[in-house]
């Protein structure tokens, strides 16, 4: 039994009997037969159905935030943008795609020699109900025009929106059984890695999960897409604007309510200016309103799920034991529903819980250090390597910097996100493979030479 509950109140939203192995075979031979039809369209006509899934979205999109925020706790304004995100996604591959997966030719010793990029087949896509749509529409566009197909295992708490994704991808043209959602408990996601008929897995999730799904997707030799935790350092220099650092700062770790891989979570600051850029993170963090994700005030909702909290309060909470500084927050909400009071941890040492782990909700933790060199340094004394940010008034210093930084992306003076024309992607414990832009179209097709003497 797969079930959807609110987090913000805990009732009981849906119930679903998980797919049979039987259904789940027919999902898979539909895909299968699908695919193939699929592949033989002209580029064109796959992107085509982009435009038209990007209409479907936005004309749904009130219905398909308040699912997003009642079913995993997002605040309503940012299920919205989140919605908007996947059209305009669209849209993008629906335009650039046929470029990006366009025959380019290349002189070799042949008459004529190119290179093609052609589909895999079935990808499985397994996703985190942390953006529910975004996670799987950033995989699906590129994947849709470069003629594979799909089958999505999303998150267990997110089943309305794994269901709903599928119904508009239908309804915006997408052929019947090109791609289904299977419902089904990770338990039976081995089998489907096995299973003959798919031929590529991408994950979006925990590093515990993306090295299961790596050893199990390895041993029977296909390609895959991980793109799993992250601890993303925001190091503030001391020529940095620090009122916009501080501003910036609030949006990075708690947008989302700070349940993302791309959220910064280590604040590394230059001593010089560390009180200054405290007291400003701290006095706009204290301003947030923490309340019911449907209410247009609320900042931040509900973390996802129960056990999310209990995991954020204990590092916290040991943290605070091991010697940082509470700065605000540091402590559940009274009442009902899994909220976390928003938190800034500082003087936080590498060796604290909360420098340490990823934390997957609303905590800050501030490092204090001697200089840019200790920055930097410390930014990467983590096993992860998704993003970051540095914040300089000297842009030529921070480019050569960011060159330094062992991460799959660095934003100067500004925030980490993604965004459908630049590759996203981590290095380190944060995976491998990458999604948007020209490099994500490409992932899951075969570069093929064709040689002509
Ligand atoms: P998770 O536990 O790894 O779950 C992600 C997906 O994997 C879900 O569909 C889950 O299904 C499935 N899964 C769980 N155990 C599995 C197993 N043994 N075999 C196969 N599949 C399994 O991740 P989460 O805690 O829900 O999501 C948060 C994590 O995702 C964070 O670490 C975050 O940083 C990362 N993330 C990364 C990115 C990125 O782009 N790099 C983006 C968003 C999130 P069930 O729900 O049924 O368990």
């Amino acid at each position: 039994m797969i079930t959807s509950t609110n987090p913000a109140t805990g009732a009981v939203l849906a119930h679903y009997d998980e797919h049979t192995d039987a259904e789940v075979d027919c999902a898979l031979a539909a895909a299968v037969a699908a695919q193939r039809a699929w592949a033989q369209q002209p580029i064109a006509a796959r992107a085509a159905v982009l435009p038209a899934i990007a209409r479907v979205l936005r004309e749904r999109r009130g219905a398909y935030a308040h699912m997003i925020s009642t079913e995993m706790g997002k605040p309503l304004g940012e299920a919205r943008a989140e919605i908007e995100k996947c059209a305009s996604t669209c849209e993008h591959y629906a335009q650039h795609g046929p470029a990006y997966l366009a025959d380019t030719d290349v002189a070799s010793n042949a008459g004529h020699s190119y290179v093609a990029y052609d589909p895999l087949g079935v990808v499985l896509a397994i996703m985190p109900w942390n953006y529910p749509f975004w996670q799987f529409i950033r995989f699906a566009a590129p994947v849709l025009v470069a003629g594979n197909g799909a089958i999505l295992k999303h998150a267990n708490n997110v089943p309305q929106c794994a269901l709903a994704l599928q119904q508009a991808l239908l309804d915006g043209g997408v052929p019947a059984g090109l791609v289904t959602t299977v419902l089904v408990d990770a338990s039976r996601v081995k089998a489907l890695i096995d299973d003959p008929r798919i031929a590529a897995v991408t994950l979006t999730g925990s590093t515990a999960v993306g090295k299961l799904v790596a050893a199990q997707a390895g041993n029977v030799l296909k390609k895959q897409v991980l793109e799993l935790g992250g601890s993303d350092a925001f190091i503030v220099l001391a020529d940095a604007d620090i009122g916009a650092a501080a501003k910036t700062a609030v949006k990075a770790r708690f947008g989302n309510t700070g349940q993302s891989c791309i959220s910064s979570k280590r604040f590394i600051v230059e001593d010089a200016v560390a009180d200054a850029f405290v007291a400003a993170f701290a006095e706009h963090t204290r301003a947030l309103v923490v309340g019911d994700p449907l209410d247009a005030a609320t900042n931040i909702g509900p973390l996802a799920r129960a056990s999310l909290v209990a995991e954020l309060d204990s590092q916290v909470q040991r943290s605070i034991a091991a010697g940082a500084i509470l700065v605000t927050g540091g402590a559940r909400r009274e009442g009902p529903g899994c909220y976390y009071l928003p938190t800034i941890l500082d003087h936080v040492t590498p060796a604290m819980a909360v420098a340490v782990e990823e934390t997957f909700g609303p905590a800050a933790a501030v490092l204090r250090v001697k200089n840019a060199d200790a920055a930097v340094a410390l930014a990467n004394a983590t096993e992860f390597g998704l993003g970051a940010a540095i914040w300089s008034g000297d842009v030529v210093r921070a480019r050569q910097l960011a060159r330094r930084v062992e991460a799959g992306a660095v934003f100067i003076n500004g925030m980490v996100a993604s965004d459908a024309r630049l590759p996203f992607g981590g290095i380190k414990q944060s995976g491998y493979g990458r999604e948007p832009g020209e490099a994500g179209a490409r992932e899951f097709t075969n570069t093929k030479t064709i040689w002509i003497g």
